[in-house]
């Protein structure tokens, strides 16, 4: 996996690389924006710190969006909601807050990078996919809890399948609707927080989508922590 960082503190990339490469990535640094519009067809991820001197980060996101499809995912120092709403919005796949944990940035990109290259030949979700004692199968369109079947609507199976399909990153508001709904109006958004609601009580595991605030849900960091 070949993993762009796209860092201007060298203490940060000094401390990073190491890191990610003893885990079996390999990296490109660039300390600034520019450069990296030329080198995002040669890797798989890349690692946008926001506070960049010679651009700003989240024009830059957009940008590397309009040329690619490459996997980003953001990282902010400040750790401002706007901020993530902001990368996410400029098209990153997922965002993380410094200072963050090594194991976490690599858990989150092989995520973002599963997301985008779903098994060759096989259609975006299928198959079984287990979270703690929460088991979906999208072939059948059948959740079971703890063994015991849930009934869920077309539209809860719909949404609940694309957030464990994220395997932990971030499922925008506009994807899912986009998705389910087919369009974003008021209604619908209303509508989408009626149904996570709704699947938080069918399947009885509160936390298990956790809601990131003005921006979307994911599957909680901890499955086995659930209850
Ligand atoms: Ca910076």
């Amino acid at each position: 996996m070949r993993v762009l960082l796209v860092e201007d503190d060298d203490r940060v990339a000094d401390a990073l690389i190491p890191a990610l490469v003893r885990r079996g990535l390999t990296i490109k640094r660039l300390a600034h924006g520019a450069g990296v519009l030329d080198i995002i067809g040669d890797v798989d991820v890349v690692l946008l710190d926001l506070g960049l001197p010679d651009v700003d980060g989240v024009v830059l996101c957009r940008q590397i969006r309009a040329a690619s499809d490459v996997a980003v995912i953001v990282v902010s120092a400040r750790g401002e909601v706007d901020d993530r709403i902001l990368g996410l919005r400029a098209g990153a796949d997922d965002y993380l807050v410094k200072p963050y944990d090594v194991d976490e940035l690599v858990a989150r990109v092989h995520a973002v990078r599963r997301r985008k290259t779903p098994t060759p030949g096989a259609p975006a979700q299928s198959g079984v996919a287990q979270v703690a004692d929460v088991k979906v199968d999208f072939d059948r369109h059948e959740v079971t809890v703890d063994g015991a079947a849930v009934s869920l609507s077309r539209k809860e199976f719909h949404v609940f399948g694309l957030i464990v399909a994220a395997h932990g990153a971030v499922c925008t508001r506009e994807q899912i609707l986009a998705e389910v709904w087919g369009r974003s109006g008021s209604a619908e958004n209303r509508s989408l927080d009626v149904h996570v609601a709704t699947l938080r009580t069918k399947l009885g595991r509160p936390a298990l989508i956790e809601t990131v605030r003005g921006v979307g849900y994911r599957l909680a960091s901890q499955p086995g922590t659930l209850d």
